[in-house]
C-alpha cells in the first residue's frame, strides 16, 4: 500500500500500520487498495450515506452493541461464504467501535485472516476502538470476553463521516477523549475546559485536530506496549467499572465510563492522595460535555459483575488511577479493600 504524507504511523516489530489522515475512504479504496473488496457496516450509516456504498459488495448488520455477540458472527462469516469471500478479500469495515470490533475479529478468524482496512465513522472508534487492533464481541452481558489482537492494514480517517453523526454519539467519544486527557495530557484537559462540545461540531477543522492530537496518543501507547503488559493498561482507566455498569444497565459506553471515571476518580481521592479540587474539576468538565457523572447503582449487581472481569487475579485487581490530572496509575487493590472502597464511594 503506498504511503501519503498525511498519516499517523503505528510502528510495531511485526508490522507498519497508516493512520490516514482525512482523505474520502471511497477514494482510498479506489485508488490504494488493491484486489477484492467485502464493505462491512450498520444499518445507520448504510442509511446515511448509501450512495458510497455503491458498486461494493457489503454486509450490514443492525445497529447497537447487541451485534456484538457470536451469533452474529457466524451470520457473517455465512454470508461471507456466500459471498464467496476469500483470502484475497480485504474486510472494509465503515462504522463506530461496534461495527470495527466486529469487523477486526472476524477479519482475524476467516479462513485464518483476511486483509482489513478500518474506517471510524464514530468520534469514540476515530480515537479509541479502530485503533491498535483490539477487537472483541461480547458473551452473554459480559463484555469483550472472547477477541484478538489483529492489526489491520491501514485506518481511514474521512471526517466527511462525522456529518451525520448524532449529538448523542459525539458525547460518548468525547468521554474517551476526556479519558486520554486524565491519564496522559493535562493540556489536552486544559483545552477541553475551555470549549464547548458545540465548538468542535460546528467547526470540523478544530476537530480533525482535536482528533488526531488523540489518535497520535493511543498510537504511543500502543507502540510501547501493544500486548497490554504495561502502559496500555492507562487506556483502561474508568472502563473497569464502566465494563461494569453496562453489563447491568442499558447505558452507552461513553456514559458508562463517565460514571466509571468518576468511580476511580473518587478511589483517586481515597489511596492516592488525588486532590478533591481535582476531583471537582473532573466532574465539571464531564457535565460541561453532557456526560453522567453518576448513577444509581445496587452495588451487589456491580460487584458480581467487577468478580467477572477478565482483567481479575485470584485476589486482587488491577485498576487505573489518577494522581494529577495528566498521569494515571496502575493500581493493584485487593479485593478486600475494594468492597470496602465500593462501600466508601457508591
Ligand atoms: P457504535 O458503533 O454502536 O456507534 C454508535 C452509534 O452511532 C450507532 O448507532 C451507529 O450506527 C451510529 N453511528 C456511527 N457513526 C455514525 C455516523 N457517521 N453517522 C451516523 N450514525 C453513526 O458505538 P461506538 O460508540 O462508536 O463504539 C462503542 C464500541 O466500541 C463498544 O462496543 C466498545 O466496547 C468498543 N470499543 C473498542 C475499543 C477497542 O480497543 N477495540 C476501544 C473502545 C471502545
Ligand atoms: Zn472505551
Amino acid at each position: 500500500m503506498d504511503k501519503t504524507s498525511n498519516e499517523i504511523v503505528l510502528n510495531l516489530p511485526h508490522c507498519v500500520v497508516p493512520y490516514v489522515q482525512d482523505i474520502s475512504w471511497r477514494q482510498y479504496l479506489n485508488e490504494k487498495v488493491e484486489g477484492n473488496k467485502i464493505l462491512f457496516t450498520d444499518e445507520n450509516i448504510f442509511r446515511h450515506h448509501k450512495e458510497s456504498f455503491e458498486g461494493f459488495a457489503t454486509i450490514v448488520i443492525p445497529p447497537g452493541e447487541s451485534s456484538k455477540s457470536q451469533e452474529r458472527v457466524d451470520a457473517i462469516i455465512a454470508e461471507m461464504l456466500e459471498k464467496e469471500v476469500d483470502k484475497t478479500y480485504t474486510l472494509v469495515a465503515i462504522g463506530g467501535g461496534v461495527v470495527t470490533d466486529i469487523a477486526g475479529y472476524v477479519a482475524s478468524i476467516y479462513k485464518r485472516g483476511i486483509g482489513l482496512v478500518q474506517v471510524p465513522s464514530s468520534i469514540l472508534a476515530m480515537v479509541d476502538a479502530a485503533i491498535g487492533g483490539k477487537n472483541g464481541v461480547n458473551v452473554g452481558q459480559y463484555k469483550n470476553m472472547v477477541g484478538t489482537t489483529y492489526q489491520p492494514a491501514a485506518v481511514i480517517y474521512d471526517f466527511s463521516l462525522l456529518k451525520t453523526l448524532p449529538i448523542a454519539e459525539w458525547r460518548n467519544g468525547f468521554a474517551e477523549i476526556i479519558k486520554h486527557a486524565c491519564i496522559k495530557d493535562k493540556e489536552l484537559f486544559d483545552e477541553l475546559v475551555s470549549n464547548e462540545l458545540a465548538d468542535y461540531m460546528a467547526d470540523i477543522e478544530k476537530t480533525k485536530i482535536l482528533v488526531q492530537r488523540n489518535v497520535a496518543i493511543k498510537i504511543k501507547v500502543v507502540a510501547e506496549d501493544e500486548l497490554e503488559t504495561g502502559d496500555r493498561k492507562l487506556l483502561n482507566f474508568g472502563h473497569t467499572f464502566g465494563h461494569a455498569i453496562e453489563a447491568n444497565y442499558d447505558l452507552a459506553h461513553g456514559a458508562a465510563i463517565s460514571v466509571g471515571m468518576i468511580m476511580a476518580a473518587r478511589i483517586s481521592e481515597e489511596i492516592m492522595d488525588f486532590y478533591s479540587t481535582e476531583l471537582d474539576k473532573l466532574r465539571l468538565l464531564f457535565l460541561q460535555y453532557g456526560l453522567p457523572i453518576a448513577y444509581k447503582i445496587d452495588k451487589e449487581k456491580i460487584w458480581n459483575s467487577l468478580l467477572m472481569d477478565k482483567k481479575r487475579s485470584k485476589d486482587s485487581m488491577n485498576f487505573i488511577l489518577l494522581t494529577t490530572i495528566g498521569n494515571g496509575v496502575v493500581q493493584p487493590i485487593s479485593l478486600v479493600q475494594l468492597k470496602d472502597l465500593l462501600e466508601q464511594i457508591l
